[in-house]
């Protein structure tokens, strides 16, 4: 090696810990282009900062000369890291280290599980724990403190729906928050014999005691875990407190910080100590981008607020969270300090407040201000066209479809399914669609929702033939929704979202060719690696892999 080579080798050594360039070549490289279009790819050259010097295509033989790290794709499929528009980062990690109600399929089982992690975890500290769903269960019917109470009674125990807009607490934690069964409800929210619903909850949650930093820390570690073993490398993190936000840091501080956050403050409290949006720290991880409001709640618990009754329960509307002055006046002083905003809003009626609000606020702020509404679930059909000419993304979750299916159906009658989960409506009318999951209310696996965007069917195929199948999207849409869809709606398209010559070198490398997988395979697609800025941060250990110290 020429003395030139070996000097300029020994200052990229100090310069970063890094090889200075690399090459990962044989690979199935799969993207969407600008046009929307599957781009297809057999390799990349990644630079000393991490970043894409340039995408090989196919076809085309690399010269290796210059070149510090060659790796071997072994024709594995690549695609670039997925980035989940809205999730929960912290309830994820709090959600794997408690009580996981996920899947429960009775009382019976809650109260099983229940009493085991009691016995697991002995002590008179609070017991909690998240994740169930009645609509699974038989009897459909939420369950009570009496039931709780039934396997725990000495410690409190405050078990959350899985779509955190309900909880059930025992007797125990009831009286520790001093609320009774004469307690009335405040606006917003319902009490049902100890479950508290939407605005209620927070009569018990003030009583919960606060995490630890050091929990927080834990909490999440291990939720960059799971989401690294999903091929998840960017996130829309919402409903973000100064709790979250500061243990963020923290874990950036320490060079812990992997997956990179797009944040949303959770309403306008945190802008106490976070006024404006802040710059990108930690080589392009973390940004304060938006602020996050809730006009509605959720269908589940029958908190989505509806232009007309349910169908199953005609004597309500679900909830309205505020008058339009109310939200305006929140909105308006988010967008002032230079935030997005991402509004929560489910019912039809809720979309049509948002949509209302963010008109004026278009008129007043014009310019690129991508005003979000997180969900957009129930839309009516007139009300949808309105986003376009304001610029407006809709963050949608494609598994909420499937799992909500048959509930939305009881909830909502026929009539009003023509705007729910309208995907392809939304991309024809040109509005920006962004897709992620709402973990932990859902999976952060990006596949399945893969699978429901291009097939309107459920893991088992259900129903025949989609439901709804008119709003089924392409597979390059779907994907689209997920890579450019999700970093446009952070304002962090020059940045991630596509792999391209200055963009992060963040990708996975997956156990098949998804674009070419039916639709019960792609939902399958595991991932093996999980790479950001040109570093290996995750890898599925091997099947056969010897045990750790030969044990
Ligand atoms: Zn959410």
């Amino acid at each position: 090696m020429k003395r030139q080579a070996l000097a300029a080798l020994a200052a990229a050594l100090l310069a970063s810990p890094a090889w200075s360039t690399t090459v990962i070549n044989h690979v199935n490289g799969i993207q969407v282009g600008p046009d929307g279009n599957l781009q297809h790819f057999s390799g990349l050259v990644i630079g000393d900062d991490g970043k894409v010097k340039q995408v090989i295509p196919e076809g085309v033989m690399m010269k290796l000369a210059g070149v510090d790290q060659v790796i071997d794709g072994e024709g594995k499929t690549l695609l670039p890291g997925f980035i989940d528009a809205h999730g929960h980062v912290m309830e994820l990690g709090f959600d794997a280290l408690q009580l996981d109600l996920v899947g429960t399929t009775s009382l019976q089982d809650l109260q099983q599980r229940l009493k085991a992690y009691a016995a697991a975890h002995p002590g008179n500290g609070w017991i909690k724990g998240a994740g169930w769903n009645q609509e699974l269960w038989p009897t459909k019917t939420f369950p009570t403190a009496a039931d709780l109470d039934a396997v725990v009674s000495d410690r409190p125990v405050v078990l959350e729906r899985v779509d955190g807009h309900a909880l059930v607490a025992n007797s125990a934690a009831m009286k520790a928050a001093g609320v009774s069964a004469n307690t009335p409800a405040p606006k917003g929210g319902e009490i049902h014999n100890g479950t508290f619903v939407d605005a209620a909850k927070e009569l018990i949650d003030r009583a919960v005691p606060q995490p630890t930093r050091a929990q927080q820390d834990e909490a999440f570690a291990k939720a960059q875990d799971i989401l690294l073993g999903f091929g998840v490398t960017g996130v829309g993190s919402m409903s973000t407190s100064l709790d979250d936000w500061n243990t963020f840091k923290r874990s950036g501080e320490a060079g812990n910080l992997k997956v990179r956050l797009m944040v949303y403050l959770l309403g306008l409290d945190p802008l106490k100590v976070v006024p404006h949006p802040t710059d990108w720290t930690y080589d392009d991880r973390l940004r304060a981008v938006g602020v996050k409001f809730f006009a509605d709640g959720a269908l589940g618990s029958r908190g989505a607020w509806l232009k007309q009754p349910y169908s199953d329960k005609p004597d309500t509307r679900g909830l309205q969270f505020h008058s339009d002055a109310e939200l305006l006046a929140q909105e308006d002083a988010a967008a002032a300090a230079g935030f997005q905003t991402a509004t929560h809003a489910i019912g039809d009626a809720a979309n049509a407040q948002v949509i209302g609000i963010y008109e004026k606020l278009h008129a007043k702020y014009p310019g690129d201000r991508r005003w979000r509404i997180e969900h957009f679930q129930i839309v009516d059909p007139a009300d949808i066209p309105r986003m376009k000419p304001i610029g407006a993304v809709a963050s949608m979750q494609p598994t909420h479809q499937t799992s909500d299916r048959l509930m939305a159906e009881a909830r909502l009658g026929p009539d009003r399914l023509k705007g729910a989960y309208a995907w392809q409506t939304v991309e024809k009318l040109g509005i920006p669609l962004a897709f992620g999951t709402d973990f932990p209310v859902e999976s952060p696996n990006p596949f399945p929702g893969l699978s429901a965007a291009v097939s309107r069917q459920d893991m088992n195929g259900q129903p025949p033939g989609g439901w709804i199948p008119s709003e089924r999207l392409s597979f390059a849409q779907a994907l689209a929704a997920y890579t450019r869809g999700s970093a446009y709606a952070g304002f962090a398209e020059g940045k991630i979202g596509s792999l391209e010559p200055g963009k992060w070198a963040d990708f996975v490398l997956v156990d098949r060719d998804p674009s070419k997988a039916d639709q019960q395979a792609l939902g399958r697609t595991e991932v093996l690696q999980t790479w950001i800025a040109g570093k290996k941060v995750w890898a599925r250990a091997a099947a056969n892999a010897a045990p750790e110290r030969g044990k």
